[in-house]
């Protein structure tokens, strides 16, 4: 049997530093699960398709080739998009088209089929509770929303993306919010994800605490 880690919270909660040092550590293949959808928002601009396009956009998130390599590299259609799915103008489409329920449907199979007889650490909005409600552990990070904003503004400066802290800041919280009211597959943090507040921790601390309750059976 695979065994399957799943890690839900909203954006800058720690999910995408973590889950790559537990999947090395722990010998499990990364899914993440938000390139996916960053991926469908993409392919939309390059078609330039608008978020009304909502028939076409369907469509093009059935027929787009998406697929990870194990150094956690993102191709759509052959391409790598990797840094290019992170960008300003990808981030402020990516939930209002994650939140069309057929789009959704779309990603919730290709993720699956990804995950596939592996063992898998599998992060996102609705892992927990769509995609694998019965994994083996479950995860709810959480952090407050400064620091959340501050984390993702550091990356984004690494990552030569061109953000002002207020701008990240507003982009977490419209984030967050559409996030949280989806038709379906909406960010929640169910009783039984063990909840951890990363706000005062350091990655070492997340990925000590995680990896004992992973390995402590
Ligand atoms: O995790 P990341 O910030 O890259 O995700 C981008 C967006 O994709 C999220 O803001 C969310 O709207 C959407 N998403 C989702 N379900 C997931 C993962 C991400 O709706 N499982």
């Amino acid at each position: 049997m695979s065994k399957v880690v799943a890690i839900d919270g909203p954006a800058g909660s720690g999910k995408g530093t973590i889950t790559p040092i537990i999947a090395s550590r722990c010998h499990l293949v990364t899914i993440d699960t938000g390139a996916t959808y960053r991926c469908v928002a993409l392919a939309a601009l390059n078609n330039n398709l608008s978020i009304d396009d909502k028939d076409k956009i369907i469509e093009l998130s059935g027929k787009i080739n998406i697929e990870f390599d194990d150094q956690g590299r993102v191709y759509l259609d052959g391409e790598d998009v990797s840094k290019r799915i992170r960008e300003k103008d990808v981030t402020s489409i990516v939930s209002p088209i994650s939140s069309i329920v057929e789009v959704r449907a779309n990603m919730v199979d290709l993720q699956r089929k990804m995950a596939e007889g592996k063992d898998v650490i599998m992060e996102g909005r609705d892992i927990t509770t769509v995609v694998f409600p019965n994994a083996d552990y479950k995860f709810y990070l959480d952090a407050s929303l400064e620091e959340r904003a501050r984390r993702r503004f550091e990356q984004n400066k690494e990552k030569g993306i061109d953000m002002s802290f207020e701008e990240v800041l507003d982009s977490i919280q419209k984030r967050d919010y559409n996030d949280m009211h989806k038709e379906v597959g909406s960010l929640m943090r169910t009783e039984d994800a063990i909840y951890i507040d990363t706000t005062n921790m350091s990655i070492d601390e997340v990925v000590e605490q995680m990896i004992n309750i992973i390995e402590g059976d």
